[in-house]
């Protein structure tokens, strides 16, 4: 039997433990991304390397420790680095002494026997095809649901009465989205989350800013690379949009495109163009959409080093004066510290407050 990882991202873990305990395989699940694990990677990844490479590298450095021989992640395509990441992994562990395997799997658009051989692979458990393609739906139902808990937690924890009930409540439905296992437990755990989200006492009069997050995929889905940015926003009265949700970039990266990445790109097209490598281009169109959109305001999450980010950095001021929503930037890295974050977010959430004031004050004196 195979003993697979895979990196964390987000809440993901859980519907892919479920997938891969299916196939037959035993999961070493990674303990969450801490200290430990960055700093395990940046000891042994090359300087330049960015966040993400860091952490995943930290990350199956704690699990060869556990007994993992396997791992399973995804490469990439397109101008940027991401897609030699996970040989590089492997070619690191094996110097270390630690002889894992990789699952690597690329878009199943381009490379369809590829895939197919890959899930194969992995099927340990000698699943008919039926059953495998029964297993990734109900993973997929999984990670739905936890995309919809995850949603609520960012609507209701800048209304919440007492801070620190929603984060309690979407901990506690994660917990039951883990143990259900059939579609029918799996709709009945979200209809319990949900339940559980609108019995949180709220303050319907509470002036709630909205503020979009765009960048790059994992600082924006792993909570602990980006210094839980969406909770400390949420705590300070500000509702979180995330433009990217695994579900919908998985969607369109399994080859049937969203309507919303479509209009991102279109979005993006009057200041890019191209397509530069990682999520670059859909930085730009999400900041655009969400000016449209009437927001208050956008942060940029973007890991240091990575080039589509920067590209991305030098283009939104251009974007935010146009359409006259104010931009933050933050590169991570192993250095940022969440005291300097929480700062400078405080800063911008003030100046998103004095900016919606005026605003009214103005359209009040416009009609008078
Ligand atoms: S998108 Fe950026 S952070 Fe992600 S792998 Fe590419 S260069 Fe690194």
């Amino acid at each position: 039997m195979r003993k697979v990882t895979f990196p964390h991202m987000g809440h993901s873990y859980i519907a892919f433990k479920m997938l891969m305990e299916d196939m037959g395989n035993e999961v070493i699940l990674p303990p969450r991304p801490s200290k430990k694990t960055l700093d395990l990677g940046v000891k042994y990844a090359p300087e330049f390397a960015c966040l993400p490479y860091k952490i995943l590298l930290g990350t199956y450095l704690q699990t060869a420790e556990m007994g993992m021989d396997t791992i399973v992640t995804s490469g990439g395509a397109g101008p940027c680095r991401a897609g030699h990441y996970a040989h590089l992994h492997k070619a690191i562990l094996h110097d270390l002494g630690y002889n894992v395997d990789l699952v690597c799997f690329e878009a199943p658009k381009k490379h369809p026997i590829d895939f197919y051989r890959k899930v194969q692979k992995l099927n340990s458990a000698k699943l008919s095809v039926l059953s495998i393609i029964e297993a990734i739906k109900r993973g997929w139902h999984k990670l739905k649901a936890l995309d919809h808990m995850e949603k609520l937690s960012h609507k209701i924890r800048p209304r919440e009465l007492k801070r620190g009930t929603t984060s309690k409540v979407y901990k506690m439905t994660q917990l039951w989205l883990d143990e259900a296992r059939t579609h029918k437990e799996i709709e009945e755990a979200e209809a319990e989350g949900i339940k559980a989200f609108n019995n949180i006492p709220q303050d319907p009069n509470r002036e709630v800013l909205k503020v979009g997050l765009v960048g790059e995929i994992y600082v924006l889905l792993e909570p602990a690379s980006n210094l839980e940015i969406e909770e400390t926003l949420g705590h300070m009265g500000v509702e979180v949009e995330r433009s990217m949700f695994l579900t919908g970039w998985t969607r369109d990266n399994l080859g049937k495109g969203t309507e919303e990445l479509i209009s991102v790109t279109d979005a993006a097209k009057p200041y890019l163009p191209e397509l530069i490598g990682g999520h670059g281009r859909d930085t730009i169109g999400h900041t655009v959409l969400y000016a449209k959109r009437k927001f208050d305001g956008v942060i940029q999450l973007a890991p240091f080093t990575c080039i589509p980010e920067i590209v991305a950095r030098t283009i939104l001021p251009k974007v935010s004066i146009i359409h006259d929503i104010p931009v933050l930037t933050f590169f991570l890295d192993e250095q940022t510290g969440k005291a300097g974050m929480v700062t400078r977010l405080e800063a911008f959430v003030d100046l998103l407050r004095r900016k919606k004031q005026n605003t009214k004050l103005n359209q009040a004196a416009a009609l008078s």
